[in-house]
């Protein structure tokens, strides 16, 4: 059994990465080098707004072993990003990690969330014009996750939370992450919901093989999709009515087929067993979702199941998933133009403290 400091050391050499790649703290502010689109809405100017934004942090995902891919999820060299930002029209990145430390035991929970959080913290401050964060928690131990979600928001000024859509197998409605809930819902701060690649699709992953990458194309959509369901049947969102939760890549499968969550009620009114105090699909009004579905005809059926002021801007950086979010917000028809500003940064500016 080797030490965490051998562990530590090996893990850094293997991946040949040092850790002062991840320059972080030294980070100047960065000018802006090339063109910087300005998005206008009506001669408004806009300050865009991206919620799904994903980074890394090498530190601390040498703790469990890991290694950065890809390298693009490297802070170290933000004017790379920010010049991403400036070409798409993206004026704020809420930064997240996603969740690989879900089997960490408590001590190496806290030391590698400690680590993230202050390099989050650090990354934001560095240009602070053009990043926020959403802290990392250690969920599977939720009352530690409580405690470092509210040193996240008061120590670190971060701006919520980012987690899996499940927690080692675990679903987010077990009523032992109530604690987290009730902190989240406390600190009035916004949660990220972002599909575990591990997640709630595991089990199907002999049948996620082949061609398609399905385990992420439709893997990752259904993840969200079951963790969203469960927060809503369990009576999870009616216990924390007042939490804030975005769901990454439009919520995943639940919108496109929302009414079967009432119907289901109906024809088999047995098989819902916990009474909750509205239809399903209203609960989808009180949730947030980004905007990563790609289609005019997607975004225009997103707002029709969830209403206008719950989507966000996602673009997935640095997954080349689009390049287009602004224009795909702007192209989309029968949206006004303050529905337009909302989506583009508004709302998200609202939720995470961003000033206009
Ligand atoms: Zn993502």
């Amino acid at each position: 059994m080797s030490t965490r400091r051998e562990f530590v050391e090996g893990a850094a050499g293997a991946a040949g990465i040092a850790f002062v790649a991840c320059n972080l703290t030294s980070a100047t502010p960065v000018q802006a080098q090339g063109r910087r689109r300005e998005v206008v809405v009506n001669g408004r100017r806009v300050k865009t707004v991206d919620v799904h934004a994903h980074c890394a942090v090498p530190e601390a995902m040498a703790l469990m072993g890991r290694k950065v891919e890809p390298q693009t999820l490297l802070m170290s060299q933000p004017a790379d990003r920010i010049r991403a930002m400036d070409e798409q029209g993206i004026d704020v990145e809420a930064l997240s990690i996603n969740p690989y430390w879900y089997k960490a035991d408590r001590d190496v929970a806290r030391e590698l969330i400690r680590i993230q959080n202050e390099k989050l913290a650090e990354a934001c401050a560095a240009n602070p014009d053009r990043f926020v964060a959403f802290a990392s928690v250690a969920l599977q131990h939720p009352d530690l996750a409580a405690e470092q979600l509210e040193e996240g928001v008061k120590k670190y000024g971060l701006r919520g939370a980012g987690v899996g859509g499940s927690v080692a197998g675990e679903d987010l409605a077990d009523p032992r992450f109530h604690p987290f809930w009730a902190k989240a819902e406390q600190l009035g701060v916004l949660v990220f919901i972002h599909p575990q690649a591990d997640g709630a699709a595991a089990d199907l992953k002999p049948r996620l093989r082949g061609s398609g990458g399905l385990e992420n194309a439709i893997g990752n959509p259904l993840e969200t999709t079951i963790a969203l369901s469960h927060l809503i049947f369990e009576g999870t969102l009616d216990r924390f009515p007042g939490l804030k939760i975005c769901a990454a890549h439009g919520g995943g499968y639940l919108p496109s087929y929302a009414a079967r969550s009432d119907a289901i009620c109906v024809t088999f009114p047995d098989r819902c067993t916990k009474p909750l105090r509205k239809k399903p699909t209203e609960y989808l009004k009180q949730l947030y979702f980004d905007s990563l579905v790609f289609t005019p005809e997607a975004l225009r059926h997103l707002v029709a199941e969830t209403g206008p002021n719950q989507i966000v801007m996602g673009t997935d950086y640095p997954f080349p998933w689009t390049r287009t979010s602004v224009d795909h917000i702007l192209g989309t028809p029968g949206l006004s133009d303050d529905e337009r500003v909302a989506m583009l940064g508004g709302t998200a500016a609202r939720l995470l403290g961003i000033k206009a």
